[in-house]
């Protein structure tokens, strides 16, 4: 009897030490957490990705793997020198049927943007 109480009495204090432990290594459980909101970070970055991703591949299987500009064209493996233009500038425009999207190579994409600028702005006057 006495031993079975010792028994219990031990089992309890064992498990009030590990249950103290485990607040005690208020740490660990933090750090997962933190490890947990990385991989939140990594996740919502890869959706964010995947949505620029998402008009960018329509738009490039609607207008194809060549600059609007230069007409030069592009291999599958180097689709990633073409670039998604949005005609009006609005880069929340992203109308299915692709009418807002102009594929151009990263030099054309770099031209349009640095003329644009001011010739938008004069091009809207006008
Ligand atoms: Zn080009
Ligand atoms: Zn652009």
């Amino acid at each position: 009897m006495d031993r079975v109480r010792a028994i219990m009495l031990w089992h309890r204090k064992g498990k009030a030490m590990r249950k103290g432990r485990y607040t005690h290594r208020g740490a660990g459980p933090t750090k997962k957490e933190s490890d947990k909101s990385v991989e939140e970070i990594v996740k919502e970055l890869k959706e964010i990705g995947a949505s620029k991703n998402d008009y960018r591949e329509q738009s490039l299987r609607i207008h194809g793997l060549i600059c609007a500009k230069c007409a030069r064209e592009f291999d599958y493996k180097d689709r990633h020198l073409l670039t998604v233009h949005h005609k009006d500038g609005n880069h929340k425009n992203n109308p299915p049927d692709g009418s807002n999207w102009e594929n151009l190579c990263v030099y054309c994409h770099d031209d349009e943007h640095s003329r644009g600028l001011l010739g938008d702005y004069f091009s809207q006057d006008s």
